[in-house]
């Protein structure tokens, strides 16, 4: 079903073939002033990018990752299925559903060393180290208390360290208080975050009879260059044989990267997400690099041997990131880091590009590169546009502060842009109205 056709001028609607459009209406028409654009498909041309040379930077790649609509085709406009899940299976929890996450955090609990971005205690909000087994049983037994009916399932997650680098007993007793809570029905599964590097087939079975459905391996980078100058003491092949061995399993697998590590850049990254598609996890988190008061990161920041990214440089790293991730049906569930005191307060955040809404700007800078790209393939000056997207698109397409609208004014020489919800619009569609 072709998408519906408006004139703005006219005040009518029209057709799929045109009928009724007045004669500016057809010649605008005919040069695809009306459109509709969707996020996956502007991914179609990075799927040819070989990252065969170094000098590829990020504005050639952004630019091939919109090359697609140069020439505006009405026969690519598409809805794009949202939320696209693999296929559930065995001990995986519905991909589908928001769970309800019962956090606990085990700052730096089983860390072989100090990554050098790493200082947990500021992104967690938690500064003691480790937790007993009773502990723990009030936190979950407080968390459930604050439960919404709606959302399922309901996960105990360890995070903050390196789970299974923790002594075998404290393994064992912090599994076996949570598994409680599965018995009983509170709650349906445990998960946790773990170096690449401590998945092997001793510790995997030492798991296997617990609750265990999600494991999330912190990655942060394909590139062992980069994970040597990062400090993290392990490679890249142990991250592909970590997640061959965690699906054999059938274990939910979540993979963490980081954008802006020491030694990294745009082409790079870019290629690591390459790499993380090749190993198909179920989702991944993408994290920008901070530089945090009490990591080794620090020290290279104060004595001028790193400088941090941008905002603006990491947003758009990320977004190509989030496009890529997205058009090969890979979840992304976290871009950016969470709020938290520290952060905000700036206590511990030295420098780089932090934003409590970043994922907001992610979705806005995408709007943005549609709106434009829609607007200049229409040619059009001067006049007004109105661009339709779903509800819950508004605000991504406004940007913070209806920032696109200035910047897409300003950059199409437009004079004004109406911003309209359409609930028939997939929520990363937009459509062009002039
Ligand atoms: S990145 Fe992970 S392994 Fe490295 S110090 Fe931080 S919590 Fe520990």
């Amino acid at each position: 079903m072709p998408p519906e056709r408006r004139w703005r001028s006219s005040g009518k609607k029209h057709d799929s073939a045109g009928n009724g459009l007045s004669a500016a209406g057809d010649r605008a028409f005919a040069s695809g002033c009306l459109m509709g654009i969707s996020q996956n498909a502007c991914f179609k041309s990075i799927q040819d990018n070989q990252f065969g040379t170094s000098a590829l930077t990020c504005r050639k790649m952004a630019s091939k990752l919109y090359s697609e609509f140069q020439q505006p085709n009405i026969e690519r406009i598409r809805p794009v299925t949202q939320n696209t899940e693999p296929e559930t299976r065995g001990r995986k929890p519905a991909s589908g559903n928001r769970p309800f996450i019962i956090p606990i955090f085990l700052t730096h609990a089983g860390c072989p060393h100090r990554c050098v971005f790493c200082n947990q205690a500021p992104i967690t909000g938690i500064k003691q180290n480790g937790i007993t087994p009773q502990n723990l049983r009030t936190r979950i037994t407080e968390f459930l208390k604050y439960k919404d009916k709606k959302r399922k399932p309901i996960q105990i997650a360890f995070f903050g360290g390196n789970f299974l680098g923790i002594k075998i007993s404290e393994i064992k007793s912090l599994l076996a208080e949570a598994a409680e809570f599965v018995n009983q029905g509170f709650v349906d599964s445990i998960r946790f975050s773990t170096r690449p590097d401590t998945i092997d087939p001793g510790r995997l079975s030492l798991i296997q009879n617990f609750p265990v459905s999600t494991i999330e391996l912190g990655v942060q980078s394909m590139d062992d260059r980069v994970l040597s100058f990062a400090h993290r003491g392990h490679k890249s092949s142990d991250t592909g044989r970590a997640v061959q061995l965690l699906k054999k399993q059938n274990y939910e697998i979540g993979l963490q990267i980081m954008v802006g590590l020491p030694g990294d850049n745009p082409a790079e990254t870019l290629k690591t997400g390459y790499r993380i598609v090749g190993l198909a996890p179920d989702f991944v988190r993408i994290y920008p690099t901070l530089v945090l008061a009490g990591s080794p990161l620090a020290k290279w920041y104060q004595k001028g041997k790193y400088a941090p990214l941008s905002l603006e440089e990491c947003v758009t790293q990320v977004k190509n990131l989030y496009l890529l991730f997205k058009k090969n049906n890979i979840r992304v569930i976290r871009m950016g880091l969470q709020a938290s005191e520290d952060l905000e307060d700036g206590s511990s955040l030295l420098a780089g590009p932090y934003h409590p809404a970043f994922g907001h700007l992610v979705h806005s800078e995408i709007f943005f590169d549609l709106a434009v790209q829609a607007l200049e393939s229409a040619n059009i000056l001067g006049d007004q546009a109105v661009i339709s997207v779903h509800p819950g698109s508004v605000s991504k397409m406004r940007g913070l502060k209806n920032e696109n609208i200035r910047k897409i004014k300003q950059q199409v020489h437009l004079q004004s842009i109406v911003i309209k919800a359409d609930s028939a619009i997939a929520e990363d569609n937009l459509i062009l109205s002039l």
